[in-house]
C-alpha cells in the first residue's frame, strides 16, 4: 500500500525526525518502522486467525501509533479506542467485532475481560515486544485494497456502537485528496485534538505520516487545563491546525489565541460540525496569514468528501457558510425521498459515491444494507444528511434522523435513550438537544420515573446518571434531567418530541 510505503521511505531517509510529540514522549520516524515491524511480526507468530481485528486502547501514546502500524503491516485492522469509552461498551466493542488482540498502551484492568478469547497486550508486555528486535515482517503481509485499515466504532441507533470498517483504499483515496488539495505537504508540524476512535483524528495522522510532517498531540489532560493547553501550543510551532469548530471556539476565548501564538499556521481544517461564520471571521483575524478551510463528511466515507477555502469574500457574502465541492474520485448526489436526484437549489438527503465509502458495518448486514448500496459499480452511502446544491457549492442543512453532534461528539438520540430506559428508575423517557446560537449547548433527558424512595428530583438524577457512567462515555450523558408523569402524545401515538423541544426552547 502507498501510504505504508511513503511511511517506509519516511523512516529510512528521515530517521530522527520527529512523526509524534506528546508533551514528554517523542517519537522518530525510524523507531515508528522499527518497533511496527517488532509488533507486525509478533502479531504473526501468535495469530490464529489471518485479518481478525485488533483493539488499540490507551490516549494519543506514541504506542498507540506504532501499534496501528504494526496492527496492518500484519495485515490486520486495527480499532482504535480511547480511555473515554466506559468498560461495558469496549465489551460491546470486543463481542461485536471479534477482536483477537487487545493491545493496552494505558491501563486498564484486564478482569474485566477475562471471558473473552482475547490475546491481551499490557503497556509492559508491549514495550518488551517493540524492542524485541524481531522484525521478521514481509510486505506481501501488510493490509491491501479491499482489507479493513481500520474499524472506528460511532454511535448506533438500536443502543449498540457501530464497526465502520475503513479499508486501505478507502483511506488511500482520502489521504491523496489531503495531499493533493490542500497547501499540506510541507513537513510542518500537525495539531492532533481529536482522540483515535474519532476519525477526524484521521485527518491529519495520515497526511502528517505520509508527507513526513511531525504530530503534535493535544491530550485531554492540556484541554482541561488551558494554561497547559496555550503554554504547549506556544512551543507547538503548528503549521497545520485539524479540530472541530467546538474545540477552535474554545481556543478563541483565549484572548492570546493569535498569530503571536502560533507564528508557523498556515492552515486551518474543521470537519464534523457545522462552522459558523463567526469562528472563520474571528480566525481570520486573528491569522491573517493563514487559510480557512471547512470540509464535510461522515466516518462511514473516510473523514471527509467535500471542502471549501472560506475567505473573507465567502463571509461577505454568507450567513451560512457552505461546506463546498466533492473531491475529485467521489460524487455527491442530493436525492429526495425515493432516491430521484434533485434539480440544483433543492433541499434532500445527500448521498456520497466513490471509492472512499466504506464497505459497510462490521457483523451487521442489515444496518449496511439499509445505509449502503451499489451506484454505476461504485459503493454509495446514504449519509442521513439533509443539503442543497447552489451555484456549484453544497449547503449542509441538518439530520434527517435523530444523529446529533454535541460539542463536536457524534451521537444517536435513541443510543442514549435506550440506555437510559435499562434503569430501575426510568419508566420512559425521550433525549432532546436543547439549542443556543443555533448549535446543541446540551441534551436534556425527559424522563417517567419509575417507582423510587429518592426524595429530591435531583437525588433521582445522579443515581440515573452514576448507571449511565457505566455504560456510555460522559459526553452521551444529557446535562439535565426532568421528569414528568407521561410523554406527550402526536395523534398517531408516537412520542411528540417536536412538543417537548419547544419546552427547551422557551
Ligand atoms: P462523524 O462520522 O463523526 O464525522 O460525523 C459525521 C456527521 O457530522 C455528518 O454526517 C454531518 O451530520 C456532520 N458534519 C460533518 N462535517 C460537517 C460540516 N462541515 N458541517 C456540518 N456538519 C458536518
Amino acid at each position: 500500500m502507498r501510504l505504508i510505503k511513503s511511511i517506509q521511505k519516511l523512516s529510512s531517509d528521515h530517521p530522527n525526525r520527529f512523526a509524534y510529540v506528546n508533551r514528554g514522549s517523542v517519537l522518530t520516524y525510524g523507531d515508528l518502522w522499527k518497533q511496527s515491524d517488532n509488533l507486525a511480526s509478533y502479531i504473526q507468530k501468535h495469530s490464529n486467525q489471518a485479518k481478525s481485528p485488533i483493539i488499540v486502547y490507551g490516549h494519543m501514546e506514541p504506542e498507540m501509533i506504532i501499534s496501528f502500524l504494526g496492527s496492518v503491516k500484519a495485515g490486520h485492522p486495527y480499532i482504535p479506542v480511547d480511555l473515554s469509552i466506559p468498560v461495558d461498551r469496549i465489551k460491546k466493542i470486543v463481542e461485536s467485532s471479534k477482536a483477537e488482540f487487545f493491545i493496552m498502551t494505558e491501563e486498564i484492568d484486564e478482569a474485566h475481560f477475562a471471558s473473552y478469547p482475547l490475546k491481551k497486550i499490557n503497556n509492559e508486555e508491549l514495550v518488551s515486544i517493540l524492542n524485541n528486535n524481531d522484525t521478521d515482517v514481509s510486505e506481501d503481509q501488510w493490509v491491501a485494497e479491499e482489507d479493513s485499515f481500520y474499524i472506528i466504532y460511532t454511535s448506533g441507533s438500536t443502543g449498540n456502537p457501530k464497526g465502520v470498517q475503513i479499508t486501505a483504499s478507502n483511506l488511500q483515496s482520502f489521504v491523496d485528496w489531503m495531499i493533493t488539495d490542500f497547501p499540506i505537504n510541507n513537513q510542518g508540524n500537525f495539531l492532533n485534538q481529536a482522540p483515535f476512535s474519532f476519525d477526524l483524528s484521521v485527518m491529519d495522522l495520515y497526511p502528517a505520516l505520509s508527507s513526513g510532517g511531525t504530530l503534535y498531540a493535544v491530550t485531554k489532560d492540556m484541554i482541561a487545563n488551558p494554561k497547559v493547553l496555550f503554554e504547549e501550543l506556544q512551543h507547538s510551532n503548528i503549521k497545520v491546525w485539524t479540530s472541530t469548530p467546538s474545540f477552535a471556539q474554545m481556543c478563541l476565548m483565549e484572548p492570546k489565541f493569535s498569530n503571536n501564538m502560533l507564528p508557523e499556521l498556515e492552515v486551518f481544517l474543521f470537519c464534523g460540525e457545522v462552522l459558523s461564520a463567526e469562528t472563520a471571521r474571528l480566525l481570520l483575524e486573528r491569522f491573517p496569514k493563514a487559510k480557512v478551510f471547512n470540509l464535510y463528511g461522515p466516518t462511514e466515507a473516510t473523514v471527509a468528501v467535500t471542502m471549501v477555502e472560506i475567505t473573507k469574500e465567502t463571509l461577505e457574502t454568507h450567513t451560512v457558510l457552505p461546506i463546498g465541492r466533492c473531491k475529485s474520485d467521489s460524487q455527491l448526489l442530493i436525492v429526495d425521498n425515493e432516491g430521484n436526484p434533485l434539480p440544483e437549489g433543492e433541499k434532500g438527503e445527500m448521498i456520497i459515491v466513490g471509492p472512499s465509502v466504506s464497505k459497510g458495518y462490521l457483523g451487521e448486514k442489515e444496518l449496511t444494507d439499509r445505509a449502503f448500496f451499489v451506484k454505476d459499480g461504485e459503493r454509495a452511502y446514504k449519509t442521513g444528511d439533509a443539503g442543497y446544491i447552489k451555484n456549484g457549492f453544497l449547503y449542509y442543512q441538518g439530520r434527517l434522523d435523530f444523529q446529533v453532534k454535541v460539542h463536536g461528539y457524534r451521537m444517536e438520540l435513541e443510543e442514549i435513550e435506550c440506555n437510559i430506559n435499562k434503569s430501575q428508575h426510568v419508566e420512559a423517557c425521550v433525549v432532546v438537544p436543547v439549542y443556543r446560537d443555533d448549535k446543541i449547548d446540551y441534551l436534556n433527558a425527559f424522563v417517567v420515573p419509575a417507582k423510587h424512595s429518592f426524595e429530591k428530583e435531583y437525588q433521582l438524577s445522579s443515581a440515573i446518571k452514576k448507571e449511565l457512567t457505566n455504560l456510555l462515555p460522559k459526553y452521551m450523558i444529557p446535562r439535565k434531567f426532568s421528569y414528568l408523569n407521561q410523554l406527550p402524545m402526536t395523534p398517531n401515538g408516537k412520542v411528540d418530541r417536536k412538543v417537548l423541544a419547544s419546552e427547551v426552547m422557551a
